[in-house]
């Protein structure tokens, strides 16, 4: 016991889990339970990092005008728009403490990313779950529905990480006719790169529409810099300097910032890269449906099983094969589009779990 006085409401968060990490073995093993990029940096991000490694006895650049300016370009907006954050978790932290506190009422779909309820309650605000449609999509006349006059920010994952489904652009601009123009509408767009579906929302597009859009992006998925900790936050001025105000103070290293400014530089070549991750989703996609598989399309480096009752013995059946998955006990499990090799060991234990 200590004897320090813990705000009491923490007592009900649960902790964020990370995917789980491989036992130790000798057999071979594959994490494919964090969304992560299987490829190793390219050569001019590391580059980059090891240029400005001599210089780590230095704080960062808060304002990092090189990276901002970077991103700007590349998205077309002021750099007045574009905020910093270790990770876009972190952006994700701010826009909550940016705009809501006791009382105050955060929606999301429900399952969708984890790190939305424990923010929002680390922050004091109330989280408003919203269950997803039978098909594993948000449901977003009844997140429509569930504005109340306590409302200060809405959730929109585009892709819906872990089901890997999308919305359309024409649902999200209904969806936004029913929003009030004071509350926040966050598309997060962690998986944005891997989304192949012609009928879906530009959340760039939307910011320069709509005066109530925050984007977030990350260097963590597509561009595979998870370890470096960047992603960013496209936001109307007003609002991004608010959130730079709840920023953690030099959060967002030298070397995430000249590593993020190399990702852009080489962004073709990661594209390639990507592009790779598509043809092999796609491939696992098509294996398993041949084999009498019937899942959620997934937009994102994804797939999601619903296994419901079942999915804590599936997640044991991929582990005995060496796949390292991410179980939601009662709900389903996600595995991250990884290597050849990991593919097809994931694929020899679904054959053994058997098509559902
Ligand atoms: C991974 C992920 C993020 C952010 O990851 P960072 O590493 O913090 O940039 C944000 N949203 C969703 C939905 C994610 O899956």
């Amino acid at each position: 016991m200590s004897p320090i006085r813990l705000r009491p409401d923490l007592a009900n968060l649960p902790p964020y889990k990370p995917g789980k990490a491989p036992a130790a073995s000798d057999r071979p093993q594959y994490k494919l339970s964090a969304n992560e990029n299987p490829f190793p940096p390219l050569p001019a991000v590391i580059d980059a990092v090891v240029a400005h490694v001599g210089g780590i006895n230095s704080y960062p650049n808060l304002a990092a005008p090189e990276a901002v300016a970077a991103i700007a370009a590349r998205q077309g907006v002021d750099a007045a728009s574009v905020v910093l954050g270790a990770g876009s978790v972190e952006l994700v932290s701010q826009i909550i403490r940016a705009t809501s506190g006791p009382g105050d009422e955060v929606i999301f779909a429900w399952r969708s990313f984890e790190a939305y309820p424990l923010l929002i309650s680390a922050a004091g605000a109330t989280p408003v779950p919203v269950p997803l449609t039978a098909e594993a999509a948000h449901d977003l006349p009844a997140m429509a529905a569930a504005i109340t006059e306590h409302t200060r920010v809405i959730f929109l994952c585009n892709p819906n990480n872990p089901t890997g489904t999308t919305v359309t652009a024409a649902d999200v601009e209904s969806f936004l006719a029913a929003v009030p123009e004071h509350i926040a509408v966050i598309i997060d767009e962690a998986y944005v790169h891997f989304n192949t579906a012609t009928d879906g929302p530009d959340g760039v597009d939307l910011f320069r529409r709509y005066p109530n859009i925050i984007v977030t992006h990350t260097f963590s998925k597509a561009y595979g810099l998870a370890g470096l900790r960047i992603g960013y936050a496209i936001a109307p001025a007003p609002v991004a300097v608010a959130l730079r105000t709840m920023a953690l103070p030099f959060g967002v290293s030298t070397l995430a910032q000249f590593a993020a400014i190399a990702s852009l530089e080489a962004e073709a070549e990661l594209q390639e890269r990507v592009e790779q991750l598509i043809a092999a989703r796609t491939a696992f996609a098509d294996a398993l449906a041949q084999r009498g598989w019937t899942l959620p399309t997934s937009q994102a480096n994804f797939l999601w099983f619903p296994f419901g009752a079942d999915t804590l013995a599936a997640a044991e059946v991929l582990e005995r094969h060496g796949v390292i998955s991410r179980a939601f006990a009662g709900e389903g499990l996600r595995l991250t589009i990884g290597s050849p090799e990991a593919m097809v060991a994931a694929l020899v234990a679904l054959d053994e779990i058997g098509a559902r």
